[in-house]
């Protein structure tokens, strides 16, 4: 048996092709090609990072099982990310990104090296010599700011940030703390302020990294007895860019190492920079220490972008990619696609390949099936986070009142029915959905969607709430 990546690869594509839409499958996976196989661990190359957030968002699951049908329970799927080489003076660059199949991790991991020298280094902290070390920043030289288009949606966060890139850690902004919902642009604004740091100042030493690899190095850092390693390696950085923050929930020792490092660069007037899907006051299981340092500098919420944005990032765009589009079909996509930007590109590149697939012009006929496809998808990935949110505004009462350990009966029926709407309208378990509305056990989780239903037999008032909440969960 030949056992070439391109076998291997081959194989899998007439599994995923099964599994999936045409039209998907055309778009998504026809364009990547299978490199390497090495061992277990077969490589493709995707034309973009987005293309691979896309994937590890969308088709992680029928990846996985295509690619242990072929290589076994040890299979790993390595990508390679031919960048696009939009910026004229800049080589492209290519990234391995681990990613093993326990691991559903996703755009975060698309600068690893520190993880890639894993392998070969013991310990990734330990720097030769100390002084005068190269650290790599880890960022993307195509999120920058001048591709980051400005709307009321993001004016402040984008200013901020370019206040701090300006003058890092000489500004009242430290740290910069930006919150806002997945997709609108927040990792993107990280890299901007340090691609544009390391313009303004190339001797600074900038280094972007996401949370989720950070508690990953710490545990490692603590297994290998580095510890201190580890927080010096930090505490050399100028610009720390640290994104998604939020996952440093429940995660005490975690809190406790970022803290040192935080309180370290802060004091020596370094600039950090934070992302978090949830603002400061919104994070639980945090450490209020650590809260009350997220809220000294500025935190600065990016919001949905309203049409007008939507319309000037899509010709932005198109302009960079240098395709040209009927004014009608950017304003549908623009219309119809409101829930953000990731979604919007996301809409964007499915037109250009299928027009170019299936050289079709791309008109009002072909942008309709498109999106028309993407939205029910994103109808479908409804969040508990977003059902506990419509509830609770639904009830008038805030998503704390509603997780409360209160038994006051209208607090306990809203509680209930956010449980019954997540299981109903969620692929989570009940003892996940528990712990995520109020920290509650599964029989509890259970036992909320068995009253919902028997009440909303029996009584009128609360059939109502369930009509008006489903109404409003599905719009
Ligand atoms: P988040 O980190 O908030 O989930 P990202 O920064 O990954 O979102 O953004 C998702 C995609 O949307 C990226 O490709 C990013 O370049 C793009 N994007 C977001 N906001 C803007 C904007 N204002 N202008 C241009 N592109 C944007
Ligand atoms: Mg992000």
């Amino acid at each position: 048996m030949n056992q070439t990546a391109e076998n291997i690869w081959n194989n899998c594509l007439l599994f995923i092709k099964d599994n999936i839409s045409e039209q998907a499958f055309k778009t998504w996976f026809e364009p990547i090609k299978a490199v390497k196989l090495n061992h277990k661990a077969l490589s493709v190359q995707v034309p973009s990072k987005f293309f691979f957030e896309w994937l590890e968002e969308h088709y992680l699951p029928v990846l996985k099982v295509a690619l242990k049908r072929e290589l076994g329970d040890n299979a790993k799927l390595v990508y390679v990310i031919k960048m696009e080489n939009t910026y004229s003076n800049k080589k492209p660059f290519t990234v391995n990104i681990p990613s093993s199949n326990t691991n559903i991790n996703k755009a975060q991991n698309v600068n690893a090296p520190l993880n890639i020298n894993k392998r070969e280094l013991k310990n990734p902290f330990v720097i030769p010599g100390i002084q005068k070390v190269k650290i790599e920043s880890q960022l993307n030289p195509a999120y920058t700011f001048e591709n980051f288009i400005e709307g009321d949606s993001n004016r402040l966060p984008r200013q901020a940030g370019q206040a701090v890139a300006n003058k890092p850690g000489g500004t009242s902004f430290n740290p910069l703390f930006i919150y806002g919902g997945v997709g609108l642009g927040k990792s993107h604004l990280l890299h901007a302020i340090g691609v544009d740091v390391k313009e303004k100042y190339p001797e600074k030493t900038v280094l972007y990294i996401s949370i989720e690899k950070f508690i990953q190095q710490f545990i490692e850092a603590v297994k290998s007895n580095s510890r201190n390693d580890f927080i010096h390696f930090y505490q050399m950085i100028d610009v720390l860019l640290v994104d998604d923050v939020q996952f440093l929930s429940g995660k005490p020792g975690t809190q406790d190492v970022f803290f040192h490092i935080f309180n370290h660069l802060h004091q020596n007037g370094k600039q950090v920079v934070l992302t978090s899907d949830k603002a400061p006051v919104d994070m639980q299981e945090m450490e209020q220490r650590l809260l009350s340092r997220f809220k000294w500098g500025l935190s600065a919420e990016i919001q949905a972008p309203d049409y007008n944005t939507r319309v000037a990032i899509l010709n932005n765009k198109l302009y960079r990619d240098g395709v040209i589009m009927p004014e009608e079909v950017i304003a549908y996509v623009a219309k119809n696609i409101t829930t953000n930007v990731r979604d919007l590109e996301g809409a964007l590149i499915s037109l250009i390949a299928q027009s170019s697939y299936n050289r079709k012009e791309i008109n009002i006929e072909l942008a309709k099936s498109v999106v028309d496809k993407l939205v029910k998808n994103s109808k479908r990935e409804i969040s508990i986070d977003h059902i506990q949110k419509i509830v609770s505004d639904y009830f008038n009462m805030s998503v704390e009142t509603l997780q409360s350990k209160t038994r006051k009966r209208h607090i306990v029926q809203a509680r209930q029915l956010a449980m019954f709407f997540a299981k109903k309208l969620t692929k989570s378990s009940l003892a996940s959905i528990g712990s995520q509305i109020g920290k509650r056990d599964h029989a509890t989780v259970l036992h909320a969607c068995k009253t919902v239903n028997n009440l909303a037999d029996t009584d009128r008032d609360f059939k109502k709430y369930v009509l008006d909440l489903t109404k409003k969960l599905s719009s």
